[in-house]
């Protein structure tokens, strides 16, 4: 076991604070890592603070991790020693199961989430990228494209394939229209990976302030969401609807502006339910789904794909101490549009 500096939350209404966790000594099949970069998710928040009711204190949150190969173990085939990787929010599953087999291991009933679960080698909760190093099982371990920067493409890790996942399901390109509500980490991206894919891209926003933002990051159209006028203009116009808000807001008014079997998937994870009305589902076949991150393959594909399009996170970098102001930033929706941290700080501290 190695003891290594982390950030923790002791409890639901604690500040982070600096601490030491611990970290299992690499196995065959492990990879050491030091982390360099950790991308802020707003589910670090949630998670912080206890909103989905299933935080293990202390919590250390980080799960947009990139860094370098410290250590490998005997039998890890694809890393070796210097090489830069990325870290998701997966950090083992049972790799036989149905979902494992189809590389759709966020949907394995065993899987092993990067902070929040059980790390079955140290029989204790895992601690997530707001620390050192981590330790993790090669197969959850990600290649970084050469050409991009490490702290830009952190966010990748969980904004980006959380986007990019739902987009390729629902097989967004041209000649559709696509709305991306909510310009945080996740809908930037969103923004970015539709106008990627072709699609003719609206975002909705609360915020006036981020609409010169929006178009600079892909957007054809940008409106705003409290404006009835401007939503009811956009009435049965949509294929699809990407939703990665992360507080209470009405899912309705979003079903009314999809067209006839329309989809709007939902990725925000508010602490609270959201109330869904029949009759804007019922009366033109729309369809209402979620989608969870993505699975190792196509995370590897989409850190590809941001390789060949030169394609990274617009982000703030932070220091290790100025995450629980982060966090306030966060809440207010004024983040631009990813805080990263520089885990050089946590070093220093
Ligand atoms: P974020 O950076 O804080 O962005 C959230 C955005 O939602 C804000 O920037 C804001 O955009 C909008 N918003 C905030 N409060 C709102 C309100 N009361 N009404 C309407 N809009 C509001 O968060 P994030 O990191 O992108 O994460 C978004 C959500 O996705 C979180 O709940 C997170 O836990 C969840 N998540 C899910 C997955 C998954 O696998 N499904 C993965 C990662 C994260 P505007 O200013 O443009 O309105
Ligand atoms: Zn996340
Ligand atoms: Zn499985």
């Amino acid at each position: 076991m190695n003891q290594v500096k982390a950030y923790s939350a002791a409890s639901a209404t604690a500040l982070l604070a600096s601490t030491k966790i611990n970290r299992r000594q690499p196995i065959a099949s492990d990879v050491q890592i030091e982390i360099l970069y950790c991308g802020v998710c707003h589910s670090d928040l949630h998670y912080a603070r206890n909103e989905w009711n299933f935080t293990q204190y202390p919590a250390v949150p980080g799960h947009e991790i990139v860094g370098r190969v410290t250590a490998v173990g005997g039998g890890v085939k694809k890393f070796k020693v210097g090489d830069t990787v990325g870290v998701g929010c997966l950090v083992d599953s049972c790799r036989t199961c149905p979902d494992c087999r189809s590389g759709l291991e966020q949907f394995c009933l065993d899987m092993t989430m990067t902070y929040g679960s059980l790390d079955k080698h140290l029989n204790a909760p895992t601690h997530g990228g707001y620390s050192q190093s981590i330790v993790v099982r090669e197969d959850f371990v990600l290649r970084m494209p050469a050409n991009l920067n490490l702290a830009a493409a952190a966010p990748l890790l969980c904004a980006g394939i959380t986007t990019y996942s739902p987009l390729r399901h629902w097989k967004v390109g041209p000649g559709q229209k696509v709305g991306i509500v909510g310009l945080g980490g996740l809908g930037h991206m969103g923004v970015k990976f539709a106008k990627a894919f072709g699609a003719h891209v609206v975002l909705f926003t609360t915020s006036p302030g981020k609409v010169a933002d929006g178009k600079r990051l892909g957007a054809h159209e940008v409106v705003i969401s409290t404006d009835a006028a401007q939503m009811a203009a956009h009435a049965n116009s949509f294929d699809f609807i990407l939703d990665a808000v992360s507080a209470t807001h009405d899912l309705n008014a979003y079903f009314n502006l999809l067209k006839r079997d329309g989809n709007l998937t939902l990725v925000g994870a508010p602490e609270k339910p959201l109330p869904v009305a029949a009759f804007p589902l019922i009366f033109r076949r729309r369809s209402f789904s979620g989608s969870l991150i993505g699975g190792l393959p196509e995370t590897q594909e989409m850190l590809d794909f941001c390789g060949q399009h030169n394609l990274t996170c617009d982000i703030e970098m932070i220091r290790m101490d100025e995450i629980n102001t982060a966090y306030e930033r966060m809440l207010k929706s004024d983040v631009k549009y990813r805080f990263v941290i520089d885990m050089a700080s946590l070093k220093a501290e």
